[in-house]
């Protein structure tokens, strides 16, 4: 089965086309499938692979994919750095977002905004719609939320990265957010996938819980083919049996990953293992597996954090981590962007 988009076309040179391609599929012992007149979105069925290659070539035709396509093309005219504020992932540079679970008040989180700049983070994280496992928990503070995030955001320099749930909370998502991040649970949504692209903002893709590699890129395709103008993958941690961790943090996924697409790879190791203690050891692995970012829980006092208390770090840990993840950077010819383990800690005083 082959699908095929069309332009942008008006109704009645789309008609044509698709006359043409029935005919054309039919003189080559397939066919098209019935889908609704009109649709821009046309599959064939029964053609060589090699005949059908030709119909790239054809005007009005967008793109011709293979169900069975390995390749990820659409992934692959998408840029292997992404650049939002002082932030920068992949091309040698890694980047750390880092903040709440999720926003709870504004003054915690402007103080804990300006800590985590002062210690090298460049994106600010933070949910205002949580994707929580109960109805009964917290589920964030909705546009309220929203608005400290970007007040945060300004004030600092940090870039803001927060979910987008549901595609009804789009446009408002996209009006505070630097990065819109998809989270696990909704890495099987293709009407989300599909129309995040529309916002214009990089994508921050978490793979689902118990999702396999190959559809986790199949996910970002959907991502990719909807407009997105950056994705970045990331890695959360995967489902099992052990009760000792929340998660299992496959980080061959990382390597894995980049080998199969340039997109630049994040690691979330504070979903990815749920235990705070844990996370400090797994942002250097993440960092010397090759992670173009880490995407880390901080408050500024994890055990009354509203959700994730058991896996925030608190603000002091996180700082004496990342000059130890730049010396693992360093140590692997990359950097932290825009971090320098030589600076003084201070400016010295004259
Ligand atoms: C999060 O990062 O806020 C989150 C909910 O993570 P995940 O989607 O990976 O569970
Ligand atoms: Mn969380």
């Amino acid at each position: 089965m082959y699908q095929i988009r069309l332009q942008n076309l008006p109704a009645e040179e789309r008609s044509t086309l698709r006359q043409r391609l029935t005919v054309w599929a039919e003189e080559r012992g397939g066919s098209m499938v019935d889908v609704m007149v009109g649709a821009e979105t046309l599959y064939m069925k029964g053609v060589k692979e090699d005949a059908v290659e030709l119909l790239r070539t054809w005007n009005g035709i967008q793109s011709v994919f293979s169900e069975k396509a390995a390749a990820h093309e659409s992934l692959a005219a998408l840029p292997s750095i992404v650049e939002v504020k002082a932030a920068r992932f992949g091309g040698g540079s890694a980047s750390c977002i880092a903040g709440p679970c999720a926003v709870e008040n504004f003054d915690s989180l402007m103080s804990l905004a300006e800590q985590l700049a002062a210690a090298g983070a460049t994106g600010l994280r933070g949910g205002a719609f949580k994707p929580r496992t109960s109805p009964y928990s917290f589920q964030g503070l909705g546009e309220l939320g929203l608005e400290m995030l970007s007040a945060a955001g300004k004030a600092t320099g940090l870039a803001v990265v927060t979910e987008v749930l549901d595609v009804r909370d789009l446009d408002l998502v996209a009006k505070h957010a630097d990065v819109l991040q998809i989270g696990s649970r909704n890495m099987t949504n293709a009407p989300l996938l599909q129309e995040v692209g529309r916002a214009g903002l990089p994508i921050l893709l978490k793979r689902g819980m118990s999702a396999t590699l190959e559809e986790f890129l199949f996910a970002a395709e959907y991502v990719a083919l909807g407009g997105a103008p950056s994705i970045m993958l990331c890695e959360r941690g995967l489902r099992h049996f052990d009760p000792a961790v929340r998660n299992v943090l496959d980080l061959a996924a990382v390597p894995a990953l980049k080998q199969r697409t340039g997109l630049p790879v994040i690691v979330d190791p504070s979903h990815g293992t749920g235990v705070a203690r844990l996370v400090p050891a797994m942002m250097l692995a993440a960092a010397a597996a090759g992670a173009d970012g880490f995407l880390v829980e901080v408050h500024p006092n994890p055990s009354a954090s509203w959700s994730d208390a058991d896996q925030a770090l608190p603000m002091d840990i996180f700082s004496a981590t990342l000059p130890r993840v730049a010396h693992v950077l360093e140590a692997c010819e990359r950097n932290l962007h825009g971090y320098s383990t030589n600076l003084p800690a201070e400016e010295p005083k004259i």
